[in-house]
């Protein structure tokens, strides 16, 4: 194995999930529902099977999904994009992030990210041979993870590429201000720096949260140096598919499809219609979707807390983080290697998702994505364990 990937073992998703089929254990570790997404949806692919539509697509992705892409963020962002250049169907929001960084990034260049970061930002960083320069988010007296300023201004310097972004952010749970998106505006356009920005929770924002979502994108000036990504997983309930798609000027665009062609070269031809019908549901589709989250999120909250632990109120996506402290815990990865033992419940350890592994050391994250019963029971596993 090269260098530069022996830092990085299995996922932790992996392990964890691998560790919940030994144990016989609720899986509230890695990220997916158990039910299914809109019948609208699965129709269209069971008819795109039986239609033909199995070879190969184009490169940059069907026509009509691309031209959906484009309607959705146009209606819920605002954002106008060509679906002819400056849209781009991938395997996955995860190809889309590693395209676009190997697109961009010369060896030594470096990428501004937030810790903790999604798993797959470092391994596709240290693929290009960029160099991560990562930003610690941590939770504030009001319960809200937040960042120094001073330290994201301090991460971008001569050799900034990109700023990676994900908000809603997993695993946090923070929807990024619009103050805080104004601060990496104004750093990415003083640096000449590209934004690479992952909304693959776009539509998990809850209603009690400080504020709705803002694509980094609108801002001023930053349309023109911004790749958008997103994916149906999360939307739709459909993290097996692996349908995503980036968006930005068709120089970016172009750029990630130069990489992309020869990473999958394409993908999910029979899926692709589907997406595009997925996308085009109506509004009620997207607020049930987020209002059934969001009584899932509240449910499991009060789990956590009657189990004892210390709740990080999420404002967005799947996951709920939580502080072990209480519970006695002094380190989340033992924690989460010892629950399904202790009680029957798999957790993940934040701490693997930071490069300063103390700031996340008692955190772990919970994964509320899952039906009331199933909740239900790993609340009750959990209190058991006190
Ligand atoms: N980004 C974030 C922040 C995620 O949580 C996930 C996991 N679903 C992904 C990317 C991967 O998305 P996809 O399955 O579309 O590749
Ligand atoms: N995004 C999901 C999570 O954070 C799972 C992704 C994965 O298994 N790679 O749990």
């Amino acid at each position: 194995l090269v260098s530069r990937m022996r830092p990085f073992g299995t996922t932790i998703f992996a392990e964890m999930s691998a560790l919940a089929v030994r144990t016989g254990a609720v899986n509230l570790g890695q990220g997916f529902p158990d039910t299914d997404g809109p019948p609208e949806m699965l129709a269209a692919a069971a008819e795109a099977l039986r239609a033909g539509r199995n070879q190969y697509p184009p490169g940059p992705g069907i026509p009509e999904l691309r031209t959906a892409v484009a309607a959705h963020q146009r209606r819920f962002w605002g954002l106008e994009y060509d679906p002819n250049g400056e849209v781009v169907i991938t395997a996955g929001a995860t190809e889309a992030v590693a395209a676009a960084i190997l697109a961009l990034c010369e060896p030594g260049d470096e990428v501004v990210c937030f810790e903790p970061y999604y798993d797959s930002y470092a391994a596709s960083i240290a693929l290009a041979g960029a160099v991560r320069r990562p930003v610690t988010l941590r939770p504030g007296p009001d319960g809200r993870y937040a960042f120094d300023p001073a330290a994201l201004r301090a991460a971008f310097g001569p050799r900034t590429r990109l700023v990676l972004l994900n908000s809603p952010h997993n695993p946090t749970g923070k929807v990024f201000t619009p103050t805080e998106l104004a601060l990496v505006a104004e750093l990415c356009q003083q640096h000449g720096a590209y934004a690479v920005t992952d909304e693959v929770y776009e539509h998990l924002v809850f209603t009690d949260a400080a504020s709705r979502h803002v694509p980094l994108a609108t801002l001023p000036g930053m349309r023109e140096r911004t790749l958008r990504i997103s994916s149906a997983g999360k939307t739709f309930s459909c993290t097996g598919w692996k349908v995503g798609w980036a968006s930005g000027p068709a120089e970016l665009v172009s750029a990630l499809l130069r990489v992309k062609q020869f990473l999958t070269f394409v993908n999910a031809a029979p899926l692709q219609p589907a997406v595009a019908v997925a996308l085009a549901l109506s509004d009620a589709y997207f607020d049930e979707f987020r209002a059934g989250l969001q009584a899932r999120r509240d449910q499991l909250i009060g789990g956590l807390t009657d189990a004892g632990f210390e709740v990080l109120t999420p404002e967005g996506t799947y996951f709920v983080t939580a502080d072990i402290t209480p519970l006695g815990g002094t380190d989340g990865v033992e924690f989460c290697r010892a629950l399904p033992e202790r009680c029957g419940v798999v957790a993940v350890p934040t701490q693997v998702f930071y490069d300063d592994a103390e700031a996340g050391r008692r955190l772990v994250r919970f994964a509320f994505c899952k039906r009331p019963d199933v909740l239900t029971e790993a609340a009750s596993r959990l209190r058991a364990a006190k």
